[in-house]
């Protein structure tokens, strides 16, 4: 999609939603389409305020088309919307990137609706009025679901699969063997794709150490699972943070 620039979405979310001229660093990014302006001002303030990235739409035809020009980590979709309703944009994104979690959030509340909306693929679904620590609750669950889908015994994120029967990384053509640890480290990256993951919590998570913050034995199992992904590896280290795997 080519025209799209941040001073378009500022047009369409008529300067309700603060609009970062770019994404702020790797921010978790949320898009939400709500033709209601003071629910999508009220939800787009609230997420910010919990460090999210957001953007608005007000109608579904460009909804759909922001969805599919940038990336999101998550949707969170009206269904009562002009130009296209909640529901189609629903089956288009359940169509074109099925990995991407829709949260809707509408004012019908009938059954046939909330599994209709379920059978097209949405993760889960709010009726209004909600509380936003409950749609907050709902959304950072959403987003912890592994981006790695898991296929039979295989957890894969953009380009690398992890056998978990084999214990064996595949990258590419590159096939690699992975030691007990390395194993792990790599499945709990794999696990947790996209989201950054300090070292304090792989030594705990990997090793079962708790209380050895001078150790390095993190970063050299880093440095060795990196080798032998080769030059393409997706383990990012992420300065005073901790590391994270690319889940494109
Ligand atoms: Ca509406």
């Amino acid at each position: 999609m080519t025209g799209l620039s941040f001073a378009s979405h500022c047009r369409f979310t008529n300067g309700c939603v603060k609009v970062p001229r770019c994404w702020k660093g790797r921010q978790v990014r949320i898009l939400v389409i709500e033709d209601e302006p003071r629910i999508l001002g009220f939800l787009a303030r609230g997420l910010e305020a919990e460090g999210f990235s957001v953007l608005g739409a007000r109608d579904g035809q460009e909804g759909l088309r922001m969805a599919e020009a940038l990336r999101f980590d998550l949707v969170i979709l009206d269904l009562l919307l002009p130009r296209l309703d909640g529901l189609s944009v629903l089956r288009a994104l359940d169509a074109n990137q099925p990995d991407l979690p829709v949260v809707i959030v509408s004012a019908r509340a009938d059954l046939a609706t909330k599994l209709n909306g379920f059978g097209l693929g949405a993760r889960d679904y709010l009726t209004k009025p909600f509380s936003f620590d409950e749609l907050l609750a709902r959304v950072r669950v959403h987003l912890r679901r592994p981006v790695g889908r898991e296929d039979g015994h295989v957890l894969r994120a953009g380009a690398l699969a992890l056998d978990l029967a084999r214990r064996q990384a595949q990258l590419g053509d590159r096939l690699v063997d992975l030691s007990d640890r390395e194993f792990k480290l790599l499945h709990h990256l794999l696990e947790y794709a996209g989201e950054v993951v300090s070292r304090e919590r792989l030594l705990s998570e990997v090793w079962g150490y708790h209380f050895d913050p001078g150790s390095n034995v993190v970063d050299v199992c880093i440095r060795r699972l990196r080798k032998k992904l080769g030059p393409d590896s997706p383990i990012e280290t992420v300065r005073h943070a901790g590391y994270r795997l690319t889940a494109a």
